[in-house]
């Protein structure tokens, strides 16, 4: 007979998970391989709280497997490492983000690109190497090979700098892999949720001007005060997208739900890129005529690979690039996934694990 996830790994781990595509969130009690050579344990401190986490607990990308530990963006402290482990040692400050494993081998990995491997294993709901299913942060202890494991700056806020590990990566790398990192250039970023206002912070430290497109004229002030945008416009208001058409060199879509993308290709400047990072639910329509006329490129991103996840953290600490969060105890996850879907954070929910998740 099958072991429980509780009984099947030596160390015992505790979590919280939802059941069903209910999505609720309650404790969850389950187990993690012992110290493999390769392996670093730490002990989790915090974990951000991603859309990705929301869509994947209520199966709205139809491939959940309950029951579903999220979170990856974790950072922590390790508690112990393989004896072939020479990234880390116990005591550092560590992160993991959205995978723990891939082939090692093909031409994406050789070429640092794990995240596009094609055996690529993502931190949660994926199955191992071992056959067993992968939990994610939103658990005291996590066990992960070193070569998925990011060295944390040194003096860098673990709690605030936990969303770099998904929401800055995923914004860091198109910006540089589609040249958009040019000074000057004026860069359209779509959603300011957490990975939209985190795109921000990246386009301004390279330079651009950014225009912020959203749905929510609340956030205008601090769009433009706090976080540096150079304008914001409401993308439910044609007369403001027209006032915007052909302006854009690049656009970073951050959007989690269905929305027109014609409005937004007509903002880009002829040659202009669009990049989607957003994972809507329901596929979005693309019209081609915007596109030709223009010779416009529309692209998708998704994540980074360990190499440029490690330069992207360390970036972010040299230029002092923090995402803005609101901490929360564990016991607040469900509350935060309500707000989360109506877009009522400002702008990255972080879980205080270490103070509200004990082992019992
Ligand atoms: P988030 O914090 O919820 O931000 C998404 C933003 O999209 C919202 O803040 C909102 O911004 C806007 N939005 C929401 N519903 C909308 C609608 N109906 N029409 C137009 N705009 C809407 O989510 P996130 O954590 O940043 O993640 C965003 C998306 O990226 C998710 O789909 C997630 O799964 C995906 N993701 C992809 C990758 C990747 O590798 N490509 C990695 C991580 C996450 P405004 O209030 O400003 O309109
Ligand atoms: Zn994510």
């Amino acid at each position: 007979m099958a072991k429980s996830p509780e009984t099947e790994h030596p160390l015992k781990v505790v979590g919280w998970a939802t059941r069903d595509a209910s999505g609720v969130f309650s404790p969850f009690k389950f187990s993690r391989r012992a110290t493999g050579e390769h392996d670093v344990q730490f002990k989790v401190l915090y974990c951000g709280v991603c859309h990705s986490d929301l869509h994947k607990a209520k199966n709205e990308w139809g491939n959940a497997r309950y029951p579903l530990v999220p979170g990856h963006e974790i950072v922590g402290e390790v508690t112990e490492v393989g004896s072939k482990v020479e990234k880390v040692k116990v005591g550092d400050k560590v992160g993991v983000g959205c995978m723990v494993g891939s082939c090692r081998q093909c031409d994406q990995c050789t070429n640092d690109l794990e995240n596009y491997c094609s055996k690529m294993i993502l931190t949660y709901n994926a199955v191992y190497t071992d056959g067993t299913i992968t939990y994610g942060g939103y658990s005291n202890l996590m066990v992960a090979d070193e070569h998925f494991i990011v060295r944390w700056p040194d003096n860098f806020p673990l709690d605030a700098g936990a969303p770099l590990l998904c929401a800055g990566i995923t914004t860091y790398s198109p910006l540089r892999y589609f040249g958009l990192d040019k000074p000057g250039m004026n860069i359209g970023v779509v959603g300011l949720g957490g990975l939209g206002h985190v795109a921000v912070k990246f386009a301004k430290a390279f330079g651009a001007k950014v225009t912020v497109i959203s749905t929510s004229i609340n956030k205008k002030k601090e769009a433009i005060e706090k976080l540096g945008a150079d304008l914001f416009l409401v993308s439910r208001d044609p007369e403001e997208m027209k006032s915007a058409a052909g302006t854009l060199d690049g656009i970073i879509d951050t959007v989690s739900a269905h929305h027109p993308i014609l409005p937004l290709l007509g903002s880009l400047k002829p040659h202009g890129k669009m990049v989607l990072v957003g994972v809507p639910e329901k596929p979005l329509e693309l019209p081609a005529f915007p596109l030709l006329s223009g010779r416009k490129l529309i692209a998708g991103s998704g994540i980074g690979g360990m190499k440029e996840t490690q330069e992207m953290i360390d970036f972010a600490a040299k230029h002092n690039i923090l995402p803005d969060v609101e901490i929360i105890p564990v016991d607040y996850i469900n509350t935060a996934m309500d707000r989360l879907a109506k877009s009522d954070v400002k702008y990255r929910f972080v879980i205080d694990i270490a103070n509200s998740l004990k082992a019992e």
